[in-house]
């Protein structure tokens, strides 16, 4: 076993704290890995809150990792020591299952997840990434390129495979016009996607202040929601939108400016349901309203090795993990542009409370 520091949630209302506890020793098909960043997604805060009523404390958070392998098994091929390497929302699956097969990993029905998940190998739960290593399944580790800044690389692993993967699976490209709806962290992951893909990008907000912004990012268009007239100037008119808000709202907005045969891809998962969507949106220009989980192993490697390619990385700001829990009130106020990414350094024991 490794004796490891992470910074952990001990119950629903605490702030989070200093966690002492071990890795397992790296197996023949281990990758052990040294921490440098760590993403702070929303599902982080979920869990810290037990607002999905599953958390099981300690719970170490983190599934935005990126850093530095430190050691490997015998029978891992992939990775050396030194190497940069990422690790995602999960760190295991059944691997025999059509999805696994499939390389569609996120849908196996016997998936670990990075972190608050039954651990297979030490009988306790997963603990994620706001910790200083980890020791993950060669499977389930991604290849960084060095030419990215690293920091910025760490929210594609959730952020970024989760808007990629339903950009691919519709095949958003030239000649489309693609809606986002939201511009979050999940959201403004899908403008780049988007705009690097060709299409004709639109970003929906409730709001203006975020305009100019969204242009940067690789928006043609930006529509204020909350306008009904700018809305209707868009009916019926777009190939495929990405709606990645959590709050529950009226999907009948967005499924009405759909062409025929056009998609709306859900991808927050909001605590209570959105209203029933009108079947009439559906039914007359055979509509569908879908949804997309994170992404496959395979595709996060391909998003990895093209954003390597364009340049692209997610818009951060770094803070030391003393300050998570501050992040955390600033992520509710959406008081971020657009991923909090912690410095792992600042777990440093010598400068804990300095
Ligand atoms: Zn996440
Ligand atoms: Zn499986």
């Amino acid at each position: 076993m490794t004796p490891t520091l992470g910074y952990a949630a001990h119950s629903a209302t605490a702030p989070l704290a200093l966690f002492d506890f071990a890795r397992r020793a790296p197996g023949p098909r281990d990758v052990q890995i040294e921490i440098l960043y760590c993403g702070v997604c929303h599902s982080d805060l979920h869990t810290v809150r037990d607002e999905w009523h599953n958390s099981v404390y300690p719970v170490v958070p983190g599934h935005e990792i990126v850093g530095r392998v430190t050691a490997v098994g015998g029978e891992v091929k992939g990775f050396k020591v030194g190497d940069l390497a990422g690790v995602g929302c999960m760190v295991d699956s059944c691997g025999t299952c059509p999805d696994c097969r499939d390389g569609l990993e996120q849908y196996c029905p016997t998936f670990t997840l990075t972190y608050n998940s039954p651990d297979p190998h030490t009988g306790k739960m997963t603990y994620g990434g706001y910790s200083n290593r980890i020791v993950v399944d060669e499977h389930f580790v991604l290849r960084v390129s060095d030419k990215l800044h690293l920091p910025g690389v760490a929210p594609l692993l959730c952020a970024g495979i989760t808007t990629w993967s339903p950009l691919r699976q519709w095949k958003v490209g030239k000649g489309q016009k693609v809606g986002v709806v939201g511009l979050g962290g999940l959201g403004h992951m899908a403008v780049k996607f988007a705009h690097a893909f060709g299409a004709h990008v639109v970003l929906f907000t409730t709001s203006p202040g975020k305009a100019a912004d969204a242009r940067r990012l690789g928006a043609d268009e930006v529509v204020i929601s909350k306008n009904p007239d700018e809305m209707k100037q868009h009916l019926a008119s777009f190939d495929f939108i990405l709606n990645t808000v959590a709050a529950p709202h009226n999907l009948d907005a967005y499924l009405e400016l759909l062409k025929r045969d056009g998609t709306m891809c859900l991808v927050g998962a909001p605590e209570n349901p959105h209203p029933s969507p009108t079947v009439f949106n559906l039914i007359f220009k055979r509509r569908r309203l879908a949804g997309s989980l994170i992404g496959g192993i395979r595709e996060t490697q391909e998003m990895l090795d093209f954003c390597a390619e364009h340049g692209i990385v997610s818009d951060i700001e770094m803070i030391p993990i003393q300050q998570i829990d501050e992040a955390y009130e600033r992520m509710l106020r959406s008081d971020v542009k657009y991923r909090f990414v912690i410095d792992m350094a600042s777990l440093r024991p010598e400068r804990v409370g300095g």
